[in-house]
């Protein structure tokens, strides 16, 4: 019989929003996070739990052994926060400027810390192990890398893995369990347009690198919409471009960035066949050279399907007051693609927004906020799920 997860995460809501509040109001960038390290660290040791710290340089793993032999489960929670200027004016707001929880990754963390309270309750229920991994620098840096070059996924290794995400893309009450590909491949890439430079009233006696990249960023566009299918999905986004100093000068570089979203190889492959021979081509034309350096950030996300059935029909019969979405994708991406590369496992999304009280800007927004009640839906489901993989 399955606890009665949701009431026990209820019982737990006060200590969960204060650990997620404390958070919030000290939040700390990717791989510094160690008064949070040390707040996780020392909950898990309150619980007695054998705890291992400095792994991938602030984090965090606990095992906690059920009283039966079985399988091991990992969870996995992020702790870092992004360099933003917290802009909610809540009670509980940022006391170090220029830095923000704008992401959720607080929450997660007093999710963890609560699901570990409520899994090392049941010890006696659970044949197996629960390896509760509180991981640092989510964003974009390499934290789930780092831990896993400091071995987080051996000793013992996990033969499941479970991830959240706290999400305001989906108003509070909508929980997302999708199968197959969830979250993209994530690339940057970096462009250098070089032309020639020279006086802004002669064009005549130069190459203009800046009506270059003008044409890149425009012809770039055309891979989605016309090389890739119609039924398949792929982001190009030019987010910064930089050149020029002065109003009568074309200079000669221009330099910018963006990110590629896919959630298949192939697609990927081909996207980026066409990138290169755009931005060579359209620059060549204009009497110009352009180079490209592209750095994988991580794979896609990808539920294993007989994982994520169970953790569905643990979310249908658990949270019977939520509305249960199976198809939502985003091409956002994460770096716990990398560990369920290696193990097989489910990454849901816990509805978090509130329109009417307006936690409803988007992440990594300065102005971000949820509805806190999400975090005793991300426990319960987490603590449940787990749950079910150690019967
Ligand atoms: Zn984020
Ligand atoms: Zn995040």
């Amino acid at each position: 019989m399955m606890a009665d997860f949701v009431n026990e995460a209820q019982q737990l809501f006060s200590y969960t929003q204060e650990l997620r509040r404390d958070f919030h109001r000290f939040p700390e960038l990717a791989f510094q996070e160690f008064r949070t390290a040390g707040i996780v660290a020392r909950e898990l040791n309150k619980l007695g739990l054998e705890i291992s710290t400095g792994i991938g340089k602030t984090g965090v793993v606990a095992l906690l052994e059920g009283e039966k032999p079985g399988p091991v489960v990992l969870l996995r929670f992020d702790m870092d926060a992004l360099p933003i200027l917290e802009e909610t004016g809540a009670p509980y707001a940022s006391q170090t400027s220029g830095v923000m929880h704008a992401c959720g990754h607080d929450g997660h963390t007093a999710i963890g810390l609560t699901v570990a309270r409520m899994l090392q309750s049941h010890r006696e229920e659970l044949a197996g192990t629960v390896k509760l991994v509180f991981q640092p620098a989510e964003e974009g840096l390499g934290g789930a890398e780092s831990m896993m070059a400091d071995g987080v996924l051996q000793n013992p290794r996990p033969d499941y893995t479970l991830a959240l995400h706290l999400w305001n893309e989906a108003p509070f009450g909508r929980i997302s369990v999708t199968p197959g590909p969830v979250m993209a491949a994530a690339d940057i890439f970096r462009i250098h347009v070089s032309g020639k430079g020279g006086h802004g009233a002669a064009p005549h006696l130069a190459f203009d690198p800046l009506l270059a990249s003008a044409h890149v960023i425009t012809t770039l566009q055309s891979i989605v919409a016309r090389n890739i299918s119609p039924l398949k999905s792929a982001v190009v986004s030019v987010t910064t471009i930089h050149g020029g100093e002065a109003f009568n000068v074309i200079p000669p570089h221009v330099k910018m960035e963006g990110t590629i979203r896919t959630f298949e190889a192939e697609v990927r492959t081909r996207l980026l066949e066409r990138f290169y021979e755009i931005i060579q081509s359209v620059a060549g034309g204009m009497g110009c050279q352009a180079e490209a350096e592209i750095i994988h950030i991580t794979p896609p996300v990808i539920n294993d399907p007989n994982i994520t059935r169970q953790v569905q029909k643990i979310a249908r019969e658990l949270l019977t007051d939520c509305e249960l979405a199976t198809d939502y994708r985003t091409m956002g991406s994460e770096d716990m693609a990398f560990m369920m590369q290696e193990i097989p496992g489910c990454y849901f999304f816990i509805g978090s927004a509130n329109a009417e009280r307006g936690l409803n800007y988007p992440h990594h927004h300065p102005k971000f906020d949820i509805d806190e009640r999400a975090l005793v839906h991300g426990s319960a489901l987490m603590a449940a799920a787990a749950t079910n993989f150690l019967k």
